[in-house]
């Protein structure tokens, strides 16, 4: 970060807790590779005062913010208006303080997904998924899959209510790919038959890294590949086995970054540089959250 003045604009990451992210990181190192006055800063909010936190974004005349967990659906009700993505993920990881300090509530990680998907040259259209979990990812996951034209759905979720409601929110939205719900990891047989498997639940992130969101009695196909969300540790207990069963096997890590270069061209206006920012993601390893 370059010297900050009375020019530099600020942004931030409002979560509780904040202090593991590699969001400040990967954001100030674009800003210095590109010359702009800019500064990113953590910004702890505890749970009790994101209504507080929203509206001194416009007071403090910050440009937006990045949102985690756990207030990507709390700060809905005190943003003026939100992207379709974001009404429909019912979720907000960016907001952009507009004209007037008008507050727009933006969800890039549906396109972050999906961004890394095409990176790795996995092409959605006509696939058939696989969606391990039902929390605040799956739905940004589910959406992205939708829009991009997948074929089919299948939802594994621990507690399947909690996927059944998913689908009833989503599946009106995309007709043309058949959603459906089991229960995890009862369920988990079926998941031989797609294209491509996604892990949306948290099991097997640090320090838990032992956790695996499947049943290892149940082999992946060559060919099929599997991306988990998850990104620290970079190779998961998931990833392992799959890529040890012949299935192409992809981390989140990149998914991280395309979400944060999507929120930081939506703030500044410029195009991101994704390489720098990636490179900033990886060197800051101890991270556990966005
Ligand atoms: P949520 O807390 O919203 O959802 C967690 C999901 O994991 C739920 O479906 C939950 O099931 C399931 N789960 C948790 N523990 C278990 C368990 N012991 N057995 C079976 N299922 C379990 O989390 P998020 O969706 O926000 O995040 C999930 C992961 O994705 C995190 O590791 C997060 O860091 C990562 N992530 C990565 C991003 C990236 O850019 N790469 C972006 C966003 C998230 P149930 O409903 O039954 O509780």
């Amino acid at each position: 970060m370059g010297i900050v003045d009375a020019a530099t604009r600020i942004v931030g990451l409002m979560g509780w807790p904040v202090s593991h992210s590699r969001s400040p990181a990967m954001h100030n190192a674009a800003f210095a590779a590109l010359g702009l006055n800019w500064a990113y800063v953590p910004l702890p909010v505890p749970p009790d005062t994101v209504g507080d936190a929203v509206r001194g974004l416009r007071a403090l005349g910050l440009r937006g913010a990045n949102v985690t967990v756990p207030h990507k659906q709390a700060v809905l009700p005190f943003l003026d208006e939100l992207t379709p993505a974001a009404a429909a993920i019912g979720s907000v990881n960016t907001i952009i303080v507009g004209e007037e300090g008008r507050l727009l509530g933006d969800n890039t990680d549906a396109a972050g997904f999906a961004a890394d998907l095409a990176a790795h040259g996995v092409n959605i259209s006509v696939a058939h998924v696989a969606v391990l979990g039902a929390g605040g990812s799956a739905r940004a996951v589910l959406y992205a899959l939708g829009l991009g034209g997948a074929r089919s759905v299948l939802l594994l979720n621990r507690s399947p209510q909690k996927a059944r409601d998913l689908l009833t929110e989503m599946q009106p939205r995309f007709p043309e790919c058949t959603m459906r719900a089991e229960a995890f990891p009862a369920g988990i047989a079926a998941v031989r038959e797609t294209d491509l498997v996604v892990n949306c639940t948290s099991l097997g992130m640090a320090p838990h890294a032992e956790g695996i969101p499947w049943d290892e009695a149940v082999g992946f196909r060559s060919g099929q590949v599997v991306y988990d969300l998850v990104y620290a540790p970079m190779r998961t207990r998931l990833l392992a086995f799959a890529e040890a069963q012949g299935a192409r096997a992809i981390g989140g890590i990149g998914m991280l970054v395309f979400q944060g270069a999507l929120a930081f061209e939506k703030w500044t206006g410029v195009p991101a540089p994704v390489e720098v920012m990636q490179q900033a993601a990886l060197a800051h390893r101890s991270a556990q959250n966005p």
